[in-house]
């Protein structure tokens, strides 16, 4: 990779840290050669820190390192796409990305569905809301709903009929996204338990 490190004599590129799944911008810093070699090396993040004015491996206090999955130059070779794994927060404020004030859930439709959820709750219209009507017949209710759901997504799995598989699935992560609900839960706290699993 021939990269143009001394477009301002010194030494240093800009490298634009990326989620390689989520495609969120985790955080920007800095590399010169040997901390872009270190990089590609140890498939961990290094920077050349301006601050400590040495390199720095992201996450060698906190543990959050960034995982090296793929590397890209920009068009005139002088600023680097890097694409990771994050193991935590990546921001030392704690958050994801160093944009965020604060840690939003990115499940894209199924996040605007958790808020429509809430909504229908906290607004209480069950004569108008099927969500919530059912949550004013209370916890038990939802939970055997979501019961009921599984157990005929199940058989339509076994029929081997894709389109009742497909719509029985629905009715299953809808049910269930209103027992998390219900429980007091979202979908990051399952997703936190996921990865505390992860090797
Ligand atoms: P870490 O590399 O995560 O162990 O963090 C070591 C130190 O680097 C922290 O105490 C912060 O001062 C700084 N730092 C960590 N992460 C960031 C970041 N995303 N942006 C700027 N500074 C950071
Ligand atoms: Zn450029
Ligand atoms: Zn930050
Ligand atoms: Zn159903």
């Amino acid at each position: 990779m021939n990269i143009d490190f001394n477009k301002n004599n010194d030494g240093l590129v800009p490298a634009i840290i990326q989620d390689a799944i989520t495609k969120n911008v985790l955080m920007l810093g800095y590399m010169n050669q040997e901390a872009f070699d270190k990089t590609q090396k140890t498939k961990l993040v290094t920077f050349f820190s301006r601050t400590k004015n040495r390199l720095w491996t992201k996450g060698e206090e906190s543990g959050n390192t960034l995982q090296l999955i793929d590397t890209k130059l920009d068009c005139d070779n002088d600023s680097l796409l890097i694409q990771v794994q994050p193991t935590g927060p990546t921001c030392h404020k704690g958050t994801d990305t160093c944009w965020a004030e604060e840690n939003s859930p990115n499940y894209g439709f199924f996040s605007t569905l958790e808020t429509v959820i809430a909504d229908r709750v906290a607004n209480k219209d069950s004569e108008k809301s099927y969500v919530a009507s059912l949550f004013a017949k209370g916890i038990n209710k939802v939970a055997q709903k979501v019961g009921e759901e599984a157990v005929e997504t199940v058989i339509e799995a076994m029929d081997s009929n894709d389109e009742l598989f497909v719509y029985e699935s629905a009715d299953l992560l809808f049910h269930y996204l209103m027992l998390l609900q219900a429980k007091g839960f979202t979908l990051k706290d399952i997703e936190a338990e996921l990865k505390k699993r992860q090797k």
